[in-house]
Parts: structure tokens; sequence; C-alpha cells
């Protein structure tokens, strides 16, 4: 941390700051300029005090960290890419890119498994579906809830594939995990901090989506939750955030997917079909998050968009995604991966 001190302050209150320096349990180191004194504090930023409280005392001018306050999540700490295993299929490094695709919402068992059977024709390896769903209005479908986890499992007893599905709430930890193989964080409970270190409790690989509104390095924290409580299977997912535009649902922000592969070891998965809101636009997000060097996309695939109780107007139909899949395959070389 250093501390910069406003100019022409008198030397004991330089001494003051610093007894407060050491007080706070760090080891503080002054430097005189010519016009401008700072304090470098010497300490670990992540377990000591933060020092932003000294921004109080009206001769300091700033507190300025140093260090990155996502260390397990960083690269830093882990150059290495970090592979996370999901009942054998492996997502991250140099394996196969990961199709994970489904409804949005479980909404039948003929629903669920004709989706199913089509996504894994196509190439998926993991399905998604929900069946807590975390719904803007109390009046739209709110998801089956555990009739939904109970196809979830029947679709990879019949199929094979993996199943991906969200946690809405604490409560629903145990029971979502006793059929899925990742959990879902979703937007709106990105920073629901209590959740988090539920689900990382739990065991299995996590999900979690960015935010709403969240800055990059807020959804970096998320994950160092998840990893400060012992759960290192978490893939980060950009899912769109805020923005002034309205053409699109959301504005799916390809810039956080490079951030996030240059700043952690993590996966980054990328979701168009929340992230753009349009059917007729997520095969572009795809082939752009693909470039951008993601590890894996998440894709909403409904047998009948037109009918779907949740997103219709963003899901892709059977043959929408299988042709999805072949138009990725040359960005897929090209960036070096396997489909
Ligand atoms: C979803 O995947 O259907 C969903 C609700 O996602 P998000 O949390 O990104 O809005
Ligand atoms: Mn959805």
């Amino acid at each position: 941390m250093i501390i910069v001190i406003k100019p022409n302050t008198p030397r004991e209150q330089v001494e003051q700051v610093m007894e407060e320096v050491q007080k706070l349990g760090y080891d503080p180191r002054p430097i005189f300029g010519t016009e401008l004194t700072v304090i470098a504090a010497i300490g670990d930023e992540r377990t000591h005090h933060t020092l932003t409280s000294l921004n109080a005392m009206p001769q300091v001018e700033k507190v300025i960290p140093v260090q990155k306050r996502h260390k397990l999540v960083s690269r830093e700490t882990h150059p290495g890419d970090t592979v996370v295993n999901v009942d054998g299929v492996k997502v991250g490094g140099n394996n196969p890119f990961s199709l994970m695709a489904g409804p949005c919402s479980v909404e039948s068992e003929e629903q669920l498994l004709s989706t199913a059977r089509a996504v894994k024709a196509a190439g998926a390896t993991i399905l998604r579906g929900g069946a807590f769903k975390p719904r803007t209005s109390p009046y739209e479908f709110q998801g089956l809830g555990s009739e939904g986890l109970r196809l979830l499992s029947l679709a990879k007893k019949e199929t094979g594939l993996k199943i991906i599905t969200e946690v809405l709430s604490e409560r629903h930890v145990e029971e979502v995990a006793s059929h899925a193989d990742i959990l879902q964080i979703g937007a709106r409970n990105a920073q629901n901090f209590q959740l988090l270190i539920e689900c990382a409790k739990s065991g299995k690989p996590i999900l979690l989506k960015r935010g709403l509104s969240q800055k990059i390095d807020e959804w970096l924290l998320g994950a160092e939750y998840l990893l400060a409580h012992g759960n290192g299977n978490v893939m980060f997912c950009e899912r769109g955030i805020r923005t002034f535009e309205t053409y699109t649902r959301n504005t799916l922000d390809l810039a956080a997917v490079a951030v996030a592969k240059k700043e952690s070891h993590l996966p980054v998965i990328v979701d168009p079909s929340q992230g753009c809101g349009r059917a007729d636009l997520v095969r572009a997000m795809c082939l752009g998050a693909v470039a951008m060097g993601c590890d894996g996309l998440l894709i909403e695939v409904h047998p009948h968009p037109a009918e779907a109780l949740s997103d219709g107007q963003q899901q892709v139909d059977f043959a929408g995604f299988a042709q999805l899949v072949k138009e990725l395959q040359p960005i897929l070389s090209a960036m070096g991966r396997v489909a």
C-alpha cells in the first residue's frame, strides 16, 4: 500500500501517519521527496487492515493499494490454466471446447429429453436447464423446482450428459447438488456471498455468472469467495451487463472474457443467450466469444422457442443449434481448440 501525503506537511505529521500504519500491522517506509512525501506500507494487504481508513487523516492525500485483492483467482498465484473436472468432462486448459446447452427452463419430460438428445447429437456434453428460476415478476413461470431436478437427473441417466442448473437459495444447495454436476450461480445472486459460501462448501463445480451491473473486479472477487472457502472448481460466465443500449437485452461484454482469461487461471464460459436476448444474434455472439478465447458456451435451446415458458425470444431451435455448432468449427480451429 502506498500512502501519499499532502504537499508541505510537517515531518511530525508524517510521523503520525507512520505510527498509525504501524499500529495497523504494516512496516512504514517513508520516502521524502522534494515536493511529495509517500509512505510505502509493507505487509500483505489481503490479510491486514485495508488502510483506506487513513484517508480520514487530514494530511493524507490518498491511499493506493498495490496488491490484487483476488489473490487465489489471480494468474500471478497460479500461472497455468485450471481445468475443472465435471464428473469426467474436463473444462478449460487444452481440453475440448465445452458446449453446454439446453432450455432456459425445464418445462416437461418431453421438452427436456428431446432437447437433451438434440444437443448431444450436435456435440454438447453438458445439459443446461433451470429448475428454480429467478424471474423478474412473481407472476411469471417460476420453474418446476424439485420436479425439474428429477427430470434433469433422468436426462443425465438417459443421455450421459452432465447437468448444470441454477441454485437460487442457500436452502436449495444440498438438494440441487444431489442432482447437478455444476451449480450455476445466477447474475442476480452474483454477490449473494452467503449463497456463494454454501455453494463452495458443497464441493461441486460452480459456474459463476457475472452480475447484472457487476464490475469485472467484483466478479473476480465473487470467485475469490468460492476459492477462499475451499472450492477451486470454479468457472466464470460472462452473460452480458446492463448498459444504456436497449436494442439487445444486455450488452455482452467480450472484453471481460479477454480480461478474465488474462487475470485469472479459471475457465471462462460465455452465455450469448442472456448476453444479447435475441435468437437471431446468438450465432454472431458465439463466434465472437470463441475468438476472444473463451473455454465454452452456455446456449439456450428449445424444441419450440415460440412456446417456451421463459426466454422464448432468445432460445434457438434444434436445427439452429446444430448449424451454429458447425459454424463454430473454423473459428475453434483458428483458435487452436478442439471441438
Ligand atoms: C439463465 O441462465 O437462464 C439465467 C437466468 O441466467 P442469468 O442469471 O445470467 O440471468
Ligand atoms: Mn434464460
